[in-house]
């Protein structure tokens, strides 16, 4: 008899690397921490969405307005301080301020940048408060879509979409307004006037706030934003962060004294935005927006036990909290022991007082760079082809374009000396008698100069150093440039 040939294993199904996202529904939610969430968003949309409006008397010729990156000036006004394109290292040691400033915070409290203050999150925040005003909170609108697409649900939605529009239209055109003159341009953008470029990025801005805070949501903070992934550089057992106390949640259950004060009913998982479980411990996805605070602490509140279940809380704490409770029952002793065991946070530690070393540092020497930088100043830029002329009587000339970037919002006139051991003539092109330059108020100002060594020079030195100075009516230098002076072979 033939022996039946063996099974064929099933072929092996190649694992998938792409998983569906889950959609988010979270859920309104009060206490202190929305309530400071709320006065941050309000502050910082209105800084947003104010700012091009405040105006600056800088006097005539000049922008009015405080906040402008001046594209054609070329010029960043910030209130009294103008940043000219050659200082743009001043905004390089502010990104430095910045990034370190957010190193400091975030070893210090967390994800706090993520959780109450990035534009994500605070765009992402208004949007919500917008769909749940008009679909209604989570389990509203789970119901709704999950029901049939009615022509009541076509309009929440289309009512919903034309706010988020309208949300991200005015913050793209907010954007715009830090670049050109605002009420000039609200103009023209809404009379059909203004220039291409600023309807692009009108557009470009709506669209961007409208997918990012309408639709991509929390995916921007877990897949697309590189911060969650090495600001665990910045943390340390002593950072303050959001964090499920075990030790006195476990084991879940009823409220019936064999259990932890964790009731199991899910409230810190449905109002948070990114739609994790913080019980799950520390997560990449936990933007440490502390809404899981105050929904577990309405539940304790019902139930009469202590708030703080969910805390900002250190991993040392915690650590210290399972130490003390280990092996203890659930209860009022539980929660006490494990409470009493906890150390106040501690701010000053290698790495924070390492970061308030370097803002410091940074600090103060942008604060030196700024103080002591110049308002008017010279560069003497020597012609190159040719390098020098002899002229007919053996006599040797060099030309110059001596630029004077005047920062100043006066025209000035100066007189201008020169320096060298070489006995040279000196003329400016256009002038007669003794040489004087002229700049132009908050500008650049270009004159030609030729400095000219007779046929025989004493020593017959042809070569030298040049230094041209600026002169006040005081006979002050006020600016000077170096160059050199090439004469040639005899
Ligand atoms: S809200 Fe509090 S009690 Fe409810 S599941 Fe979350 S941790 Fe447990
Ligand atoms: S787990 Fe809590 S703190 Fe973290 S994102 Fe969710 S609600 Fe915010």
């Amino acid at each position: 008899m033939n022996a039946l040939p063996p099974k064929a294993a099933p072929p092996e199904q190649p694992q998938s690397l792409y998983a569906d996202r889950v959609r988010v529904y979270p859920r309104a939610v009060k206490g202190p921490v929305r309530r400071a969430k709320w006065a941050v968003l309000v502050g910082l949309l209105a800084l947003y969405y104010a700012t091009p409006w405040i105006r600056w008397d800088r006097g005539p010729g000049l922008p009015d307005q405080a906040v402008l990156v001046d594209m054609h000036a070329p010029r960043i006004f910030l209130f009294w301080i103008e940043i000219w394109p050659q200082e743009i290292y001043f905004l390089t040691g502010l990104l430095v301020l910045g990034a370190v400033g957010l190193f400091a915070v975030t070893s210090l409290f967390g994800r706090v940048w993520c959780g109450f203050t990035c534009p994500q999150t605070v765009w992402t925040d208004l949007f919500l408060w917008v769909e749940r005003r008009i679909e209604g909170d989570r389990n509203t609108r789970m119901k709704r879509d999950a029901g049939p697409r009615d022509a009541a649900w076509w309009r929440r939605k289309i009512l919903k979409h034309a706010a988020w529009i309208g949300i991200a239209l005015a913050t793209g055109g907010a954007w715009v307004f830090y670049f050109t003159d605002a009420p000039t341009t609200l103009v023209r953008l809404l009379t059909l006037q203004a220039d291409p470029a600023t309807y692009f990025f009108v557009g470009l801005f709506t669209a961007t706030t409208y997918l990012l805070a309408g639709w991509a949501r929390e995916q921007v903070c877990t897949y697309m934003c590189p911060w969650p992934r090495f600001q665990a550089a910045m943390l340390d057992k002593d950072s303050l962060v959001v964090t499920y106390r075990d030790w006195r949640g476990e084991p879940r259950g009823k409220p019936d004294g064999a259990h932890g004060d964790c009731v199991a009913c899910h409230a810190c998982v449905h109002v948070c935005p990114t739609g994790i479980d913080i019980r799950d411990g520390q997560q990449l996805e936990c933007i440490g927006c502390g809404l899981c605070i105050d929904a577990c602490d309405e539940v304790m509140a019902k139930l009469g036990r202590p708030k703080g279940l969910i805390a900002f809380e250190t991993l040392c704490n915690l650590a210290a909290s399972q130490a003390a409770t280990r092996g203890m029952p659930p209860g009022e002793a539980r929660t006490a022991a494990g409470m009493a065991a906890r150390r106040a946070p501690r701010f000053l530690r290698p790495r924070t007082l390492v970061y308030a070393g370097v803002l410091s540092a940074v600090a103060v020497v942008m604060l030196a760079a700024f103080l002591l930088r110049e308002t008017l100043s010279l560069t003497a830029i020597q012609d190159r082809a040719p390098l020098y002329v002899t002229l007919s009587d053996g006599s040797v000339r060099n030309a110059y374009t001596l630029r004077i970037t005047n920062k100043r919002h006066a025209s000035e006139e100066f007189r201008l000396a020169v320096d060298s051991p070489l006995p040279l003539a000196v003329a400016v092109q256009g002038q007669e008698g003794p040489p004087r330059l002229v700049s132009r108020p908050d500008g650049l100002s270009d004159a030609r100069v030729f400095l000219t060594l007779p046929p025989d020079p004493p020593g017959g030195r042809r070569d030298g150093e040049v230094t041209f100075r600026l002169l006040d009516a005081a006979g002050r230098t006020v600016a000077s440039a170096h160059a050199q002076f090439h004469g040639g072979r005899r």
